[in-house]
């Protein structure tokens, strides 16, 4: 039932209003002064909004100017009243963002003009407001899944398919297999030919691989010489059978203007639940295996032998090793500036936890979260990090450096254990840490696990005033109209698309269609890993809000971030600061 709220003082009006409109079959709501006519609006979110302008206290201006503070309540279109003939009134009522107006005294038919015009022209932008998101989206959804040159499936379309097998697998007799299958002189050729010709004879090998692998199996290429090819449950004969079509496919020259090009194809197989679990583990070992076709007197494929006793001893030992990393305190924090594009300030650091390994020296998180995922111990560690990160802005703060923001990582499990959001109270209670100088980095699949108890979870923690960022966007495998459920405050464009920008116009694509959703969501977007001027300035075209990467700073330990900030570095502001 469409919801109409009339602010109003004079009671009459106002009554006369209510009774008329609900007589009409609208749902109703009456305030009779601006400030509860605000109020009643951010909590009721009606459909249009009716408000007089003459009002004692805040005014019918000063109800539209805190309503346009809210990107909710900004949306809602907004009717004044006004006695005032004069039409001095009315333009400065339109200028601040009214949708139309009303002389009192008016007749019931002018009244419900007014509403029926306005309901319609919103119900149009919302229509136009939901069909580009559509557009967007199904763009986004190419450019995110395949490959523009070639037009196979990418890696994360691969992934997504992979998982999708893993999830239907139930018998035993039926495989999935991974072949990674090698070209070995495409490199150089692209060298010789250029990259145009390059381009043209990897669309012919694509063409070639569709053709012979099947509408049930996926083709990706995975890097300049490789290809893998996921196999849909088959018998191992027919592993290898498929291994023999593909490398036929290579039997015969490609002809390329007046060249003709012969190419060697090898292949490696690696076979689910035998060879690994994980789709990357499972393209490694069926990479080793091809390593393996080098060898004398080897055929052209060869499947995976694993060496698995001396592998699993190893993550055994790094496991426990870790459980006594803790206690050892062998973590420490590193900082990674966030600057401000608009302003070229440091506006907060990412924290990013690093393991001082005895014997290996640092070791990065991206190989310890996951196990600390597995083994539970990123609970503790995940705590640690918390307190610690928050401390240590809450340090920074304390000597006079401007007000930082410390953003934090939270993997899965972590934002999935119960009480989360009174954990971080607690935290930030005992550091001193003002909520509005913490935000939480989470990333979709993060989200996806359980999405109605982490939008509660969300609520939550945004209501002390922590801010909430999706990391590494664009790695994921929701659908963007699906993610707007979730209250963020910023999104993150994943390093993949950044550090591409500028050479590769599909990234530039995806990055732009990324920038122009989350305007209009009124998000904030922070674009990771930025490297080269080049990025920098694509971005500040763009309007990207914040950048964080190697280009301005790689992450530092805290003393040298602190050092850093004493130096006042600043992002240059325009290319010719460049
Ligand atoms: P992330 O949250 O996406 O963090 C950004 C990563 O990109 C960091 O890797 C950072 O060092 C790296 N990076 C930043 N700028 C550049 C650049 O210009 N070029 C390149 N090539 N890389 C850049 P790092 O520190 O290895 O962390 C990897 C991931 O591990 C993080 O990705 C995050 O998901 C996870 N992680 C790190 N610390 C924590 C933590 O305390 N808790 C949890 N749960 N996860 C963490
Ligand atoms: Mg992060
Ligand atoms: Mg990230």
């Amino acid at each position: 039932m469409t919801k109409i709220l009339v602010i109003e003082d004079e009671q009459a009006i106002r009554l006369n209003l209510l009774k008329l409109l609900s007589a009409e079959g609208f749902e109703t709501l009456g305030a009779d002064n601006g400030d509860y006519g605000v109020e009643l609006a951010q909590n009721e979110k009606p459909d249009l909004i009716i408000c007089d302008i003459l009002m004692p206290g805040l005014d019918g201006y000063g109800v539209l100017i805190a309503l346009q503070q809210d990107l909710i309540t900004a949306t809602i279109p907004f009717i004044f009243l006004t006695a005032n003939v004069d039409c001095s009134d009315v333009r400065h009522g339109m200028k601040l963002g009214a949708d139309d107006y009303l002389t009192k005294p008016f007749t019931k038919a002018e009244l419900l003009e007014t509403i029926t015009v306005r309901l319609q022209k919103q119900m149009l932008l919302r229509e136009r407001y939901n069909l580009e998101l559509k557009r967007t989206e199904a763009l986004m959804e190419y450019l995110l899944r395949y490959d523009r040159l070639t037009n196979l499936p990418n890696r994360f379309l691969l992934q997504e398919r992979f998982n999708q097998l893993v999830e239907k697998t139930d018998t035993t007799s039926q495989q999935i297999a991974i072949l990674s299958l090698g070209l070995e002189q495409i490199n150089q050729l692209n060298h010789t030919l250029g990259p145009a010709s390059g381009d043209v004879l990897l669309q012919a090998v694509a063409e070639r691989l569709l053709s012979r692998v099947g509408t049930q199996n996926t083709v990706t290429q995975v890097s300049g010489d490789q290809f893998v090819i996921l196999l849909a449950k088959t018998e191992r004969q027919e592993i290898a059978k498929m291994a023999k079509t593909l490398l036929d496919a290579f039997s015969f020259p490609f002809h390329l203007g007046t060249h003709e090009i012969l190419l060697t194809a090898k292949i490696g197989i690696a076979v689910f639940g035998y060879d690994g679990r994980d789709l990357n583990t499972l393209i490694k070992h069926a990479s080793a295996a091809r390593e393996e076709t080098k060898q004398p007197g080897k055929q052209p494929y060869q499947f995976y032998i694993s060496a698995i006793g001396a592998k699993s001893e190893d993550a055994l030992l790094l496991e426990m090793q870790l459980r006594q990393a803790l206690e050892r305190q062998e973590f420490q924090l590193y900082y990674q500036p966030k600057v401000n594009l608009l302003t070229g300030q440091i506006e907060g650091a990412e924290a990013l936890v690093r393991w001082l390994h005895p014997e290996r020296g640092l070791v990065s998180p991206a190989e310890f979260i996951p196990l600390a995922e597995k083994t539970g111990l990123i609970l503790p560690l995940g705590e640690w990090v918390l307190r610690a990160a928050c401390k240590q802005v809450r340090v920074w703060q304390e000597a006079g450096f401007p007000p930082l923001r410390v953003a934090v990582n939270l993997s899965g499990h972590q934002f999935n254990q119960p009480n989360l959001a009174p954990l971080v109270m607690k935290i930030l209670n005992e550091t001193g840490l003002d909520p509005s100088c913490l935000e939480l980095e989470l990333t979709e699949s993060t989200l996806m696990k359980n999405p109605q108890a982490a939008i509660a979870t969300l609520h939550e923690l945004k209501s002390f005033g922590i801010r909430i960022s999706i990391d590494d966007f664009g790695t994921g495998y929701s659908s963007l109209s699906y993610l707007t459920q979730f209250p963020f405050d910023v999104l993150k464009i994943d390093r993949s698309f950044v550090c591409q920008l500028v050479e590769d116009d599909k990234n530039t694509a995806i990055t732009t269609a990324i920038l122009q959703m989350a305007r209009s969501l009124n998000l904030k977007v922070v674009a990771e890993g930025v490297e080269t001027p080049g990025q920098l300035a694509f971005l500040q075209g763009q309007q990207c809000d914040e950048i964080q990467g190697y280009w301005f700073s790689p992450p530092l330990s805290a003393d040298t971030f602190k050092e850093f900030l004493s130096t006042g570095k600043r992002l240059p502001l325009s290319n010719s600061e460049l």
